[in-house]
C-alpha cells in the first residue's frame, strides 16, 4: 500500500510536470520609447529545488519599432525585422530550455556562445521564401520583394566585409589588451591597433577609446560577437542543406542546441548538431559568396579569427589570440 501510494504520487507528479511542460513558456512583446534596440529579459528555471515542480520560462521583448501613421500601419524596415529575429533567437533559447537547473537554463551559457542562436536566426530574413511568407507590399500583399532587390540587399550587406571584420578584430584585440596587459596609456594602445590592423594612423589628439562602451560589462569578451557569428553561420549551414523550414532540422536544433542550455559545453552542442567538428567554412562562404570575384587571398586572415569554443573564458581568449594572424596580433 505504501509503495502504491508512493507510485501514485510519482505518477501524479510526473503528470503535473508533463502538463506544466505542455505550456512551453510565455513571451511578452511590448513597445518601449526607450530606444531602437530590442531588449530581451528572461526568467527561466526548470525544476524547483525542493518539490520538483517545473517552472515554465518567461521571456520579454521590449521593442521600439516604427510606429503606425495616420495612413499606414507600422511598416518595419528590413533592418528592424532582422533585429526582431535576432532577439527572437534569444527568446527561443530561453523558451525551449529543458535544463533541470535554472542556473544553466536558456541563455545562461558561456558568454562567447550566447550570441550564436540569435545571430543564426538572422539568416531567415535573408531568405526569399521566408520573406515572401511574412511580408508583402502594404497595398497589395500578393506583391513580394523582387528577387533582384533581395540579391542587391545581400550584396550591399556583404560590401566591404573585410573592413567590417577588421573593425571587429580591432575592437576585440584592443579590449583584450586593455584587460590583460598592464597598460598605462590606453590611447597609445588604441593608436597602435589602428596602425597595425587598419594600416591607418588615428588622428593625433583623439581618444576614441572613450566611446568604446563595450569595454565595461563584457570584460575582454567583445570578441564573442565575431566568435559566435562563426558558429551561427556553421549551424545555419545545416538548415541551408536540409531546408530552412525543415521541421526535423528545427527539432534537432531545438533538442541538441537550445534545450540543453549551459548544461553542456558549447563545443559538445555544436558537434552533436553538426555531426562533426565546427569550422569556419560557412562563415567565410557567407561573407564572400556574393562577390563577383572571390578573393581567396583574403581567407587566411578571416580564417584565423576562431577555432572552437572552449570550456573556460581564459582558454578561449588565449586560443583566440594564438589563432590570430601575425599581422593582427602585432600591435
Ligand atoms: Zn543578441
Amino acid at each position: 500500500m505504501y509503495f502504491t501510494a508512493i507510485a501514485l504520487v510519482l505518477v501524479v507528479r510526473a503528470g503535473l510536470r508533463a502538463l506544466a511542460r505542455n505550456t512551453i513558456g510565455r513571451v511578452t512583446l511590448s513597445d518601449s520609447p526607450l530606444g531602437t534596440l530590442v531588449l530581451t529579459a528572461v526568467s527561466t528555471t526548470a525544476y524547483a529545488f525542493n518539490d520538483g515542480k517545473w517552472q515554465t520560462p518567461v521571456s520579454a521583448m521590449v521593442c521600439n519599432f516604427t510606429k503606425p501613421t495616420a495612413t499606414d500601419p507600422s511598416l518595419l524596415s528590413h533592418d528592424e525585422v532582422e533585429t526582431y529575429f535576432h532577439e527572437f533567437g534569444h527568446v527561443m533559447h530561453n523558451l525551449l530550455t529543458q535544463s533541470p537547473i535554472g542556473y544553466f537554463s536558456g541563455t545562461s551559457v558561456y558568454r562567447d556562445f550566447v550570441e550564436a542562436p540569435s545571430q543564426m536566426l538572422e539568416n531567415w530574413v535573408w531568405n526569399a521564401d521566408v520573406l515572401a511568407s511574412l511580408s508583402g507590399n502594404v497595398k497589395d500583399h500578393s506583391k513580394k520583394l523582387p528577387k533582384d532587390l533581395l540579391d542587391r540587399m545581400i550584396a550591399a550587406k556583404n560590401l566591404d566585409n573585410g573592413l567590417k571584420y577588421s573593425r571587429q578584430a580591432f575592437f576585440a584585440l584592443t579590449d583584450m589588451r586593455y584587460h590583460m596587459e598592464p597598460t598605462t596609456n590606453t590611447t597609445e594602445v588604441w593608436h597602435d591597433g589602428m596602425k597595425n590592423i587598419f594600416g591607418i594612423a588615428a588622428a593625433d589628439g583623439t581618444h576614441e577609446e572613450g566611446s568604446f562602451g563595450h569595454l565595461f560589462g563584457y570584460e575582454a569578451g567583445y570578441y564573442s560577437y565575431l566568435w559566435s557569428e562563426v558558429f551561427a553561420a556553421d549551424m545555419f549551414s545545416r538548415f541551408e542543406k536540409e531546408g530552412v523550414m525543415n521541421p526535423a532540422t528545427g527539432m534537432a536544433y531545438r533538442e541538441m542546441v537550445l534545450a540543453p542550455g549551459g548544461t553542456k559545453e558549447p563545443i559538445e552542442l555544436l558537434k552533436t548538431f553538426l555531426g562533426r567538428e565546427p569550422n569556419q567554412e560557412a562563415f567565410l562562404h557567407a561573407s564572400y559568396h556574393y562577390r563577383k570575384s572571390r578573393r581567396t587571398d583574403d581567407a587566411p586572415r578571416a580564417r584565423s579569427i576562431c577555432r572552437s569554443p572552449d570550456a573556460s573564458a581564459s582558454n578561449t581568449i588565449r586560443r583566440a589570440r594564438s589563432n590570430l594572424s601575425p599581422t593582427a596580433i602585432r600591435w
